[in-house]
């Protein structure tokens, strides 16, 4: 049995100990695939909540858009910033399941606002206890150089990752999920960052409208090649109010089924380098803003189950 490599075995091989995310959503971060900067409406796909359940929770909170220049990030934002760390230390702790923290800016796209922004809520979160690293979830037009120069010199001493959603090398699927950037943009962006020393994460989605195996399989062997260190790969579901269930609802679009989903995983795994540490096999949301596919609406435990039993019987430990 080949064992595939976690973010979990990855950390305590490093440090010895475990280390978990600490999802964060700083109020006033946005996307400029949203905000009309680059496209209106944003990915198909997206409602930004589903993805991560601190927006949810501070909906009340309304903070003036961080990506302008006129507005600089103010006090109640950095404070949020430090009680949403100080709360997910405390359910992790209860829980007993971490000694040290990256902080994981999660919601929207972590790099879209001025530099002095950036590396007020960057210099922040890394002056909490037991906070050792950062994971910054972006977009790959979205990265300035000051930015990455700023976070190379934080990894000499931190922990430092950047995330890309690359989901597709097709133009033309980037096109039909408004996705506001082509595969050639997400290629640049992964290599820049790997010359400048950073960890990069890539995310990857496998049932795209469009999309076969062998176009799934093309954008994960790409995005190996590319030099990515860490991989999340998801399947595409379906939330409500959102443009892409529209589509699905006037039937332009086909979620992908749990088997063929589970199949392209193992070859995307297989042809994987060792290496490379796997963050996440699934994703789903168990609630009712869930249109479909019903499986991304099964129970977390239910879902990793199933997929550990495939990969077992393909010869993988996960
Ligand atoms: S890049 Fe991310 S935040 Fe922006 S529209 Fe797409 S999924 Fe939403």
């Amino acid at each position: 049995m080949q064992k595939i490599r976690t973010y979990g075995s990855y950390f305590r091989e490093k440090y010895g100990y475990r280390v978990e995310k600490i999802p964060l959503a700083i109020g006033g971060f946005t996307c400029p695939n949203i905000d009309g900067t680059v496209a209106k409406g944003g990915c198909t796909f997206c409602l930004n909540d589903s993805f991560s359940p601190n927006i949810a929770k501070n909906k009340d909170k309304i903070f003036l858009n961080l990506s302008s220049k006129e507005n600089p990030i103010i006090d109640s934002q950095i404070n949020q910033l430090i009680s949403q760390i100080n709360s997910n230390k405390i359910e992790f702790k209860k829980r007993g399941i971490a000694n040290k923290y990256l902080a994981y800016f999660q919601a929207f796209t972590n790099t879209y606002a001025p530099f002095d922004t950036l590396k007020k809520l960057y210099s922040t979160a890394l002056e909490q206890k037991d906070i050792i690293g950062l994971s910054i979830g972006t977009r790959s037009d979205s990265v300035e150089d000051d930015v990455l120069e700023y976070l190379s010199e934080l990894s000499k001493t931190k922990e430092v990752w950047i995330e890309y959603g690359i989901q597709s090398i097709y133009d033309e699927t980037l096109q039909r999920i408004n996705r506001g950037h082509d595969a050639k943009n997400i290629e640049i962006a992964i290599k820049k960052a790997k010359d400048y020393g950073l960890n990069v994460c890539g995310h990857l989605i496998f049932g795209l409208p469009g999309e076969n195996q062998e176009m799934m399989l093309n954008s994960a062997k790409a995005a190996f090649d590319w030099g990515i260190d860490s991989v999340k790969f998801h399947p595409l579901y379906v939330v409500k109010n959102t443009l892409l269930a529209n589509e699905y609802n006037r039937g332009e679009f086909t979620p992908i089924e749990l088997d063929l989903y589970i199949d392209t995983l193992i070859k995307a795994i297989e042809m994987m380098p060792k290496d490379i540490i796997v963050q996440r096999v699934t994703a789903g949301i168990e609630d009712e803003t869930l249109l479909a596919p019903s499986w991304c609406g099964k129970s977390k435990n239910f879902l990793m189950a199933k997929i550990k039993e495939e990969l077992a019987k393909a010869g993988y430990a996960y």
